[in-house]
């Protein structure tokens, strides 16, 4: 499926974009980002209500079409049923922020947490890291606590800037994309990228990592359209059954 195809879906099936999100969210649940009934993922909606947002206390894995629901910027559910997350406003403000996000992950990963915790930076010691790396993935540290207010939402926006994630330090990351299929992607291979980086350091010896050019040249070759598409369409062919 190419990004072509996934901006036109995004653009005109709500119900499309219901399944995108609950897909997204059984994804993520699969590959490293499952959290008992926590984390979550949403997609923009195309008349510009809000998001279509995971609805709360359900496992990334239990989510189906009808546990996504619309929120508001102001936090109201406008379609859908369901407890509302009270994190919404990292995905209204992001979004908000950021005009080219169509999507966005927000999980509590081990490898990313624990790398974030360290204080280091995020380096390209594998292919991993490339997709993000330069400009790194920033740190919000405004608190560890959870983001409930709009302001929040939009100090964690400050802190992404124009970078593909960020790391809520001592919580977990938000990730976007320009559609929540390429976020995911994007929050699958940094969770990647901080778990080869803990393995790197922990087995001692000189770790070395691609120059800022380097991985740039990697990013092109391994992480360009057509293999992210590729990379989602594979989730999607090993997703477990309901
Ligand atoms: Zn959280």
């Amino acid at each position: 499926m190419s990004t072509d195809h996934l901006h036109k879906m995004t653009t005109t099936e709500t119900s499309g974009l219901r399944d995108a999100v609950a897909t997204s969210c059984r994804v993520l649940a699969a590959n490293g980002h499952d959290d008992l009934i926590w984390g979550h993922s949403s997609a923009r909606d195309p008349e510009g209500r809000g998001v279509w947002l995971k609805s709360a206390e359900w496992g990334l894995g239990e989510v189906t079409a009808d546990r996504v629901h619309l929120v508001s910027p102001e936090g109201d559910v406008l379609v859908g049923d369901g407890v509302r997350h009270s994190e919404f406003p990292i995905h209204t403000e992001v979004m908000a922020a950021r005009p080219d996000v169509g999507g966005v992950v927000h999980t509590h990963p081990p490898h990313a947490v624990a790398l974030a915790a360290t204080g280091q930076d995020l380096r390209p010691v594998s292919h991993a890291a490339n997709l993000f790396v330069p400009p790194g993935v920033p740190r919000f540290t405004d608190t560890a606590d959870l983001v409930l207010t709009r302001e929040l939402g939009r100090s964690v926006a400050l802190s992404l800037g124009s970078a593909r994630a960020v790391f809520l330090v001592n919580h977990g990351i938000v990730a976007v994309g320009a559609s929540v299929q390429e976020a995911t992607v994007a929050a699958i291979v940094l969770e990647q990228a901080c778990q080869q980086q803990i393995l790197t350091h922990s087995a001692g010896g000189w770790p070395s990592w691609s120059a800022p050019e380097e991985s740039l040249a990697k990013r092109e070759n391994i992480y360009h359209e057509r293999a992210l598409d590729a990379v989602w369409d594979f989730l999607v062919r090993t997703l477990p059954p309901l």
